[in-house]
């Protein structure tokens, strides 16, 4: 068989094997567990997100506690002194009242930031356990579509490799100079290998110069097409 025809049975074969690894690629099924992995460590974040945001939570409770505690306690102290040694005038009674006041302002501002906080904690604690249920239905269902998966991947697997090994044996009579420029091309442009249709290459459909198209004439059986660099055979 000569050169140009073997490298173009090849190349059938070759692509052939690529067409189907594509077609792997985009088994619905795979995609179905692609999906799905994604919504569970989308999943495993907004859980983490949400623990991280708790912890702060749980952090700024303390302060608020210690802050309340110390605030209880001057508040305690005040009135002491209050009962201990009566204000004297009426601006020291003022001054008096005026920090107490202060005091219990703060302190209502405090317990009610408390509040709010314990609010959103219970809310981010009812969304996390809503994440986790969600989390361990998907998850069981991506189980097992995983085990379905693999049993079907191992199987495509094993044609895809039948298929790269037909087109490697029909790689064995090419020059390897032409089964590297085939690759080559590849890298770029696929497939590498065009036939000639009237004066045009089968690849790419421009015209081929007048150049090119004499060497043809001339008995040239493969020539490069100056447009997109695809080899054309002749046979
Ligand atoms: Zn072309």
């Amino acid at each position: 068989m000569e050169q140009t025809e073997l490298l173009w049975q090849y190349q059938k074969a070759d692509m052939a094997a690529d067409s189907f690894e594509t077609e792997m690629k985009r088994n619905p099924n795979r995609i179905a567990l692609k999906k799905n992995r994604e919504f569970l460590v989308e999943q495993q974040n907004a859980v983490k997100r949400i623990e991280d945001e708790v912890a702060e939570m749980v952090d700024r409770v303390d302060v608020i506690k210690l802050a309340i505690a110390r605030m209880e306690e001057q508040l305690t102290t005040l009135n002491q002194r209050m009962q201990d040694t009566p204000p004297e005038d009426l601006s020291a009674a003022q001054d008096l009242n005026h920090d107490a006041q202060k005091l219990l302002t703060d302190l209502t501002g405090f317990e009610q930031e408390m509040k709010r906080i314990q609010n959103d904690a219970a809310d981010r604690d009812k969304m996390e356990k809503e994440i986790r249920m969600k989390y361990a239905k998907v998850k069981a269902q991506y189980n097992q579509q995983k085990i379905d998966y693999e049993i079907e991947y191992k199987a495509q697997l094993k044609e895809l490799e039948e298929k790269r090994r037909g087109a490697l044996e029909k790689a064995q009579a090419i020059d390897e100079t032409l089964l590297q420029r085939y690759q080559t091309i590849k890298l770029h442009c696929t497939p590498p290998v065009a036939k000639m249709y009237g004066d045009q290459c089968g690849g790419c459909n421009m015209s081929l110069p007048q150049v090119t198209l004499r060497k043809i004439k001339n008995g040239a059986k493969i020539i490069e097409c100056e447009t997109c660099g695809r080899m054309i055979i002749q046979m």
